[in-house]
């Protein structure tokens, strides 16, 4: 039984098997299990990478029919039911794949190549390194215009990943480096959100949608919707219509898609580089491989399955008790998602919930938010440092990594 990637969905197939009279080999390119929804607390200087992330061999050292593979897959055979990698060939009886997704400039080469994405661990230490250093090359810069394009930063996309960047990034420049860097004028700090359509959180009801375009105007952040971007060298952010925003930092949250392992090996492909899968996540043709996660192209109610954890984890689920099924002969069943709500945060005290129906602002949401990111966090200790580090911030504004470690 190999399963690709230890992401969310990796990692629930792999603990849903854990009784499983089979062999359980789960390959990753990376040694560790990455909590995504918090990478932009990395980027923003307020969580070490080590806090949001685990090594795999540790999380699931105590199941007796796991085994893990350091490896990078490069291709799928499903007519010989082996896995290409940089170490060699794997064979398989049963196939999981969850590779996820990675960042979709769509076709910007400016954006991809002058642009931060945020997706993995380096990504978000980028951005750190990036941000931290423009404001000392700030304290360097005697010419007034350039001094500002250094502390102007650009976040393009309004769904949860822009929305909790914005803010952060606000915070971390009005509470935190503003006492890092008394001589810099505040005034000259700008952090815009562009959004290409008329709405920040798209699928949240209208009531939290304006809430939160309004808690972050409130934290300075300048939101503008229609704001589609065109192009990025580095300097300057070309909108649509002609306007030019001089900006030193563009970070692009604007779309995601699966990574590329589905066309390299020739899968069905669907929207966003996507793998379509049958109704019980099985390839067709292929009973004995599965896809699911970010990587899975499946519908419900006519949509696409948003990228996100819960649907990589309930497929996860469905996956690995359809292969059990198999194994008692038994036919799979379909994957049927439950969707309980979502979540943004804008920063402290303030977020965004929805959540079986019920919508929560403020407060309440933030700290509704505190505890669903805590609890899904993996480990005793990383939710213990990460809860000391959000107690620490809260109380003495601070931010912990603050250090520029390359730029
Ligand atoms: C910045 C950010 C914020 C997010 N915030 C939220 C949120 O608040 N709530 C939410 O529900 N979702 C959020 N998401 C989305 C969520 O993280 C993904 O939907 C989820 O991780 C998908 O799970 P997965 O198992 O499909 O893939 P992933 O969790 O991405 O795991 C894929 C794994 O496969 C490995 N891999 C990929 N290709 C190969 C290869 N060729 N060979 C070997 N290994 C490979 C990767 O190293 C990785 O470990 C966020 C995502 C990002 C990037």
């Amino acid at each position: 039984m190999v399963i690709v990637g230890a992401g969310f969905g990796g990692l629930r197939a792999a603990r849903a098997l854990r009784r499983a009279p089979v062999e359980v080999v789960l390959l990753d390119r990376h040694n560790y299990h990455l909590f995504q929804p918090l990478l932009y607390q990395v980027a923003t200087a307020g969580l070490e990478p080590e806090q949001i992330a685990r090594p795999v061999r540790a999380i699931l050292r105590g199941q007796r029919n796991f085994d893990f593979r350091l490896v990078q897959v490069t291709g799928v055979d499903l007519a010989t039911r082996r896995l290409h990698t940089d170490a060699g060939p794997v064979g398989y009886d049963y196939l999981i794949l969850a590779p996820g997704g990675e960042t979709n400039f769509f076709g910007l080469p400016g954006v991809a190549r002058h642009g931060f994405g945020l997706k993995d661990v380096g990504d978000a230490l980028a951005i750190r390194n990036h941000v931290l250093g423009a404001f000392e090359r700030a304290m360097l810069e005697a010419d007034a215009e350039r001094r500002r394009a250094l502390l102007t930063l650009v976040v393009v996309g309004g769904g949860p990943t822009g929305v909790e960047m914005a803010g952060a990034l606000s915070e971390l420049c009005r509470l935190v480096l503003a006492k890092d860097y008394p001589r810099l004028d505040l005034k000259d700090v700008r952090i815009l959100l562009l959004e290409a359509t008329d709405r920040l959180l798209g699928p949240m009801p209208e009531r939290l949608r304006e809430s939160a375009a309004d808690r972050l105007r409130r934290k300075h952040v300048e939101v503008r919707f229609g704001a589609a971007v065109e192009d990025y060298d580095g300097q300057r952010v070309r909108l649509k219509g002609g306007e030019v925003v001089p900006a030193a930092t563009l970070i692009w949250a604007a779309g995601a898609k699966a990574t590329d392992l589905g066309a390299t090996a020739g899968l069905p492909a669907a929207r966003q580089q996507r793998i379509r899968v049958e109704p019980t996540l099985q390839l067709a043709g292929h009973p004995e491989a599965y896809v699911i996660g970010d990587a899975a192209y499946i519908e419900a109610d006519g949509q696409p399955l948003p990228m996100m954890a819960p649907p990589a984890i309930q497929m996860a689920e469905t996956a690995a008790a359809n292969i059990l099924r198999a194994l008692r002969g038994e036919p799979p069943r379909p994957f049927r998602y439950r969707d309980a709500g979502s979540l943004a945060t804008i920063g402290r005290n303030a977020a965004v919930a929805y959540i079986y129906g019920i919508q929560f602002t403020g407060f309440v949401a933030w700290v509704v938010w505190l505890v669903v990111h805590i609890i899904q966090l993996i480990g005793f200790r990383n939710k213990l440092f990460v809860l000391l580090n959000w107690t620490w911030d809260y109380f003495f504004y601070e931010r912990a990594s603050r250090l520029i470690t390359k730029d």
